[in-house]
């Protein structure tokens, strides 16, 4: 099997894949895993606490943190951390159904992953979503926040807590893949350009591959983007603790001593780290050190998952760092199996 593009999604899709048995051969134009989209990204991982999953994301949604647990037993140099996050509203909207307004925008903070919408994240009651045996998410009051963010200058009076969320370094994840799909005889072709598809070979500016599918994972090649700003800032190690998603930024430690931020296109990213250093202490000397654009798939009814009408197999997704795992142990076992995965029933190509 060929798979094209070697982002989170088609890294996930080639190992396992890899895993599974396959004869699998990865290529992508990028000069490592990860160079796309996927290198850009905020990379929070959850399963999606007021979230809104469209269309087939709901199916898959439910298994994200299970599937991410055995990826990450399964090849232990994924750089993923558990630290949980916090999330709250804006003390302007003490009514906490912000998500009534209805002009609220479908994509207006760059991606809390598991909250396209993420101003609805701390707005929904836990036992809307869940029952009171999961632990998942559920409000906490100022003390705790504060022991969660000790360097918290205005400490919310509550604010959701998701104990079980993480966050990768999601090029690092892309990377540690391949060398893993590698080792079980994947055939990596990078700086490879595919410049023509069907649905048994793969034109390249190299040469012509065959295989008996092709696996299309080009990321916002295969559907409508979105843009999002990632910030690197540098700053004291251990400053933030959690994922925080607060009204005027959202933060995360990326490793010691570096600061990521996510913010909407057209942000200025000065702006975004001033917002943070006004709310943090010990935050005087934290300042931007780079930031890019990326460029999000979204399709706009959710995953795409399947058989396109040229006979393609297409894997495209929005909070694909969140959903690739449990995307790619299906589209396996259907590719594998040529049973088709009940719970991809949703991701069907094409919407309408
Ligand atoms: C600022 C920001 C924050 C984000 N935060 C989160 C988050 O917190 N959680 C979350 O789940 N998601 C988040 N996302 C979204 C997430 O990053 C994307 O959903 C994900 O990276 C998409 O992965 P992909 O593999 O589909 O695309 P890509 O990473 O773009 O991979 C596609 C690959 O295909 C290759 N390619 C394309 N065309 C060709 C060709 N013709 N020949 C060969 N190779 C080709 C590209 O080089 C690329 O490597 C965020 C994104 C941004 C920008």
């Amino acid at each position: 099997m060929i798979v094209v593009g070697a982002g989170i999604v088609g890294a996930c899709v080639a190992y396992q894949l890899a895993h599974d048995g396959a004869a699998v051969t990865l290529l992508d134009r990028g000069p490592a895993p990860g160079a796309g989209v996927t290198g850009s990204s905020f990379a929070w991982i959850g399963d999606g606490i007021g979230g809104h999953w469209p269309g087939g994301a709901a199916d898959l949604r439910p298994h994200i943190l299970a599937d991410y647990r055995r990826l990450a037993a399964d090849v232990p140099a994924i750089p993923i951390r558990w630290c949980g996050s916090l999330s709250w509203p804006p003390a302007s909207l003490p009514d906490e159904r912000r998500d009534d307004r209805p002009d609220a925008p479908p994509n207006d903070r760059p991606d809390a992953p598991p909250n396209e919408q993420p101003d609805q994240r701390p707005n929904e009651q836990p036992d809307q979503r869940q029952d009171e045996s999961d632990p998942g998410y559920h409000w906490v009051g100022a003390r705790e926040i504060a022991a969660l963010e000790p360097n918290l200058r205005d400490v919310p009076a509550r604010a959701m807590h998701s104990p079980t969320d993480g966050t990768v370094d999601a090029a690092g994840m892309s990377a540690a893949l391949v060398e893993a799909a590698e080792r079980r005889g994947t055939r990596v072709h990078l700086e490879t350009t595919a410049t023509a598809t069907t649905a048994r070979t793969v034109t390249t500016d190299r040469g012509r591959l065959e295989a008996d599918v092709v696996v299309l994972a080009t990321g916002a090649a295969l559907t409508e983007m979105s843009p999002a700003v990632l910030i690197r800032a540098s700053a004291p190690p251990g400053l933030v603790r959690t994922i925080v998603s607060a009204p005027d930024f959202e933060v995360r430690e990326g490793r010691p001593g570096e600061l990521l931020f996510a913010a909407e296109a057209g942000q200025d990213p000065e702006a975004v780290v001033a917002r943070f250093r006004a709310a943090w202490a010990g935050a005087e000397q934290v300042r931007v050190l780079s930031w890019a654009v990326g460029s999000r798939p979204m399709p706009p009814r959710g995953p795409i998952i399947g058989y396109a009408a040229d006979g393609t197999y297409t894997a495209v997704m929005h909070s694909a760092v969140c959903l690739a795992p449990t995307a790619a142990r299906l589209i396996a076992q259907e590719l594998l199996t040529g049973n088709p995965a009940p719970e991809l029933a949703d991701c069907r190509h094409p919407h309408d």
